[in-house]
This record gives structure tokens, C-alpha cells and sequence, in this order.
């Protein structure tokens, strides 16, 4: 990121997206005073013992944004740069993504400031514990629901069910995102990459453009990015471009997806497998390509790569990975970008059906999951499309307006 963007905090990017749609909407100023805060931020402090038995001290945090449209609801990270700043940035998006495809949710986000390289599994394990101790009077079943998020998976959601079980009573609602076993939802684990697929394929069904003639290029091999180059390059795209945190890898007659879905799978990095020629971050997301879907972490596009990105169409996939200067300049190249709250919702819708089927003690097939998830998902992306093309503006504009609206008008009705 460029220094002067660096000084801005992600959460005041969001802040300058959310006050234009504000300002489109002409939101009365009250109103705009509860929207742009969060109704409760909290931060715990978490000591557990090492694996020396030394006390090792963390801190973690739980926003929770906005519950109008219903219990908060929101992924946990495990990671160093998970500060209030980010979190609260993040429970905000969560806002605006569950009102935007319609789940009965508000936003909500945690985080722990970790490195978790650093621990062992059993650290990990005490660490999400001690959190869901410390947090578990202000979350529930009916008041805010957890979920996986960078670094953490469906491991980490098993322990916090059962630490706030053990507190509670079995409670498998508390979190979404769990393994099957355990009363996880079919589809769940690879939800928030398919969204991301059928939000691109549909895009190019619109454009008249077939999988066969994109090529595509994804920051971030995790949960969310390898999902998506599975699904992409099942639909027949060319993934040119891939990359983790050790950097990339670029061919561009197609990187063998399934053998390094494979890799991904048992934990391995890109670095350690020799395929098509190895590159860095900085210039896995300046390829020449049809699609760049950027899957990692906040800020990956900003003033400073803006100019030079080389992608046609930009797809977010991770929460917020453009800043508001990078956005205004891929907008005056006309490099159409659609937002986050839509592309990477799959995983919140599926939550959604997850967190249903726990209420209900009763289990979905996985066709069922799929089939709602591509009914959900299209519904949102159709009515941002609409709206884009009706008031002239950008998807990401159109997207922001239709989620403030809809939470706006619940708010209306609950308190005045
Ligand atoms: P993950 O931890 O499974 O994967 C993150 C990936 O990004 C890994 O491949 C990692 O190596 C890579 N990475 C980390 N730091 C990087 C860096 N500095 N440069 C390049 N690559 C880097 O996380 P995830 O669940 O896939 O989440 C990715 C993004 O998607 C995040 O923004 C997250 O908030 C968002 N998201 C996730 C979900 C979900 O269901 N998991 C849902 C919605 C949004």
C-alpha cells in the first residue's frame, strides 16, 4: 500500500464508500449517525499457556455493527493485523452484505491480534476457547452468530461451539461454518468461493463472453480464493494466475488447478511447487487478464498499483481489498469492479442456511444448499445490475444504495 494510503485506516475507507451512498440516498443525519458506528465494540483480553507452560497474553475483539434486520452476524480472524480499526471496518461490510442479498442478519466481525504460524494446535485451540469465555455473554443463537474468517476454519469453529456449549448447553447455532459432523451445512466449506464463481460467470453471461475465452487471475489461494479457481476452472476459465502469502505462480495457458487445489488442501504454499513461472504479489495483480479476482486481504489495490492494473474487470472476493483512491482510479480507466458485499456473500448466505438448519434440527441435501445459494445470490446480483444501469452509477454505488436502503427503511420501522 502507498504511504499516504497507509496513513488512512480501512475503516475509513469504508466510512468515505458508505457517506457517498449517504449522500445519494440522502440519509437524515440521525440516522446516518447510527449507521456509520457500531453499536457495541468490545476487546478482551485472552491468556492462555504456552507450550512451556509460560502465560502468553492476547487480545481480541467482537464489534458488533447493526442487529435491525436481525441477530449480528460475522466471521472471526486470527490474525496480526486484526485491530479495532479492522474489525469494526469488517462488522460494518457485514452490515451491508446480509442486507444487500437479504439474510436475516446484521453485521457483526472478531478478530484476535496473532500470529498463528506461531502457536501450536493445542495454543490455537486454547486461544479460541478462552475468546468464546470471554465474549460469550454478549453473542447467542438469536444475538450474534460466529463464523470462519482468515485464518480460522472449520476446526477453530468446533472448539468455540463447544467452549460456549459448555457454558450454555449444546448450542450448535452459536456458529456457522462448523464441519458436517458437527452439525455443519453441506456446501458451507467451499460457499463463499462458488458465490464468487457463479457472481463471474453470470457477469459474463451478461457481457456475451464465454468461460472458455476468460482468463483469470486470483490473489489469495485460502479458503475463499481456491474455491473460486475450482469453480472457475470447472466452468472452463483459464486460471493464469495464482498466489498465496509466500507469492505466484503465472502461466498463461492455465495453471493446473486440481493438483494445486490439492496442495492447498494438505497446507502447503505455492512456493514449494514448481509450476508455470513464480512471481510475487505486486506482480501477480498487474497480469494481463480478463478477470483479476483479488481473494486476500484488505487494501491489495490501491493509488499506487491502480495505474497499472492490467485486468479488464476486477471481482472482490476478499472484504474491502481496494481502497477509495484505488477505486476512483480503476474508475476513470473504466475498469469495472464488482463489490465485495455481493461476490463474497456466498459464505453468509450459506451460514444463513446453516445456522436455519441447526434452528430447525433437520439437514439440507446438498442440492438444496446450491440451489438457493445460486437463487440468492442471482436475485441480489440482478437487482444491482438493475440499478446500476437505471441511475447510471457503479455496481459497487448500486450495491452500497440498495443495502443502506433496506437497512434505513428496517430502522424506520422498529424506531420511529
Ligand atoms: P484464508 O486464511 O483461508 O486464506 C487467505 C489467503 O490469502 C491465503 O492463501 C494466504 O496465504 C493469502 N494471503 C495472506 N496474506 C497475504 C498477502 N499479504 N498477500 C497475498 N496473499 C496473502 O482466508 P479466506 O477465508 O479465504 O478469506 C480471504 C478473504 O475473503 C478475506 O478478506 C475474508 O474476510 C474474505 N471472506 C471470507 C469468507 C469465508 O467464508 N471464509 C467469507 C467472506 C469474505
Amino acid at each position: 500500500m502507498s504511504a499516504s494510503e497507509t496513513n488512512g485506516s480501512p475503516l475509513k475507507t469504508h466510512k468515505q464508500f458508505c457517506h457517498e451512498s449517504f449522500e445519494r440516498l440522502k440519509v437524515r443525519d440521525d440516522m446516518r449517525e447510527l449507521l456509520a458506528n457500531p453499536y457495541r465494540q468490545v476487546k478482551v483480553q485472552i491468556p492462555i499457556k504456552d507450550k512451556n507452560g509460560n502465560l502468553r497474553v492476547f487480545y481480541g475483539y467482537r464489534v458488533q455493527h447493526n442487529a435491525v434486520r436481525g441477530p449480528y452476524k460475522g466471521g472471526v480472524r486470527f490474525h496480526p493485523g486484526a485491530n479495532e480499526d479492522e474489525v469494526t471496518m469488517l462488522a460494518m461490510n457485514m452490515t451491508w452484505k446480509t442486507a444487500l442479498v437479504n439474510v436475516p442478519f446484521g453485521g457483526a466481525k472478531g478478530g484476535i491480534l496473532v500470529d498463528p504460524k506461531e502457536l501450536t494446535a493445542s495454543e490455537l485451540q486454547s486461544l479460541a476457547r478462552g475468546y468464546i469465555e470471554k465474549i460469550h455473554l454478549i453473542i447467542g443463537p438469536q444475538r450474534d452468530i460466529l463464523a470462519p474468517d482468515v485464518n480460522t476454519n472449520e476446526k477453530t469453529m468446533a472448539w468455540m461451539m463447544d467452549a460456549y456449549g459448555k457454558i450454555h448447553g449444546y448450542t450448535p447455532a452459536i456458529v456457522t461454518g462448523k464441519p458436517v459432523t458437527l452439525e455443519g451445512s453441506l456446501g458451507r466449506k467451499e460457499a463463499t468461493g462458488k458465490g464468487v464463481a457463479i457472481i463471474a460467470l453470470e457477469w459474463l453471461k451478461q457481457e456475451g463472453r464465454t468461460p472458455a475465452d476468460t482468463s483469470v487471475v486470483i490473489q489469495g489461494f485460502g479458503n475463499v480464493g481456491s474455491f473460486a479457481a475450482q469453480f472457475l476452472h470447472e466452468a472452463g476459465c483459464k486460471i493464469v494466475g495464482l498466489s498465496d502469502v509466500s507469492g505466484g505462480r503465472y502461466d498463461p495457458k492455465g495453471l493446473p488447478v486440481p493438483e494445486l487445489m490439492k496442495l492447498a488442501a494438505e497446507g502447503g504454499l505455492l512456493k514449494d511447487i514448481k509450476v508455470g513461472e513464480s512471481l510475487t504479489n505486486a506482480q501477480l495483480l498487474e497480469l494481463p487478464c480478463n478477470i483479476l479476482i483479488p481473494a486476500a486481504l484488505e487494501a491489495a489495490i490501491h493509488e499506487e498499483n491502480a495505474p497499472r492494473i492490467k485486468a479488464q474487470w476486477i471481482i472482490e472476493a476478499a472484504n474491502s481489498p481496494i481502497t477509495h483512491t484505488g477505486y476512483e482510479i480503476l474508475q476513470q480507466r473504466k475498469i469495472p469492479v464488482m463489490p465485495d458485499i455481493l461476490c463474497n456473500a456466498g459464505g453468509v448466505i450459506v451460514s444463513y442456511f446453516e445456522w436455519t438448519q441447526n434452528l430447525q434440527s433437520y439437514r439440507w441435501t446438498l442440492e438444496q444448499v446450491y440451489k438457493e445459494l445460486d437463487r440468492t445470490l442471482l436475485t441480489a446480483y440482478r437487482l444491482v445490475v438493475e440499478r446500476a444501469n437505471k441511475y447510471q452509477i457503479t455496481y459497487k454505488q448500486a450495491s452500497m444504495d440498495l443495502a443502506v436502503e433496506r437497512v434505513v427503511d428496517t430502522t424506520n420501522y422498529r424506531m420511529y
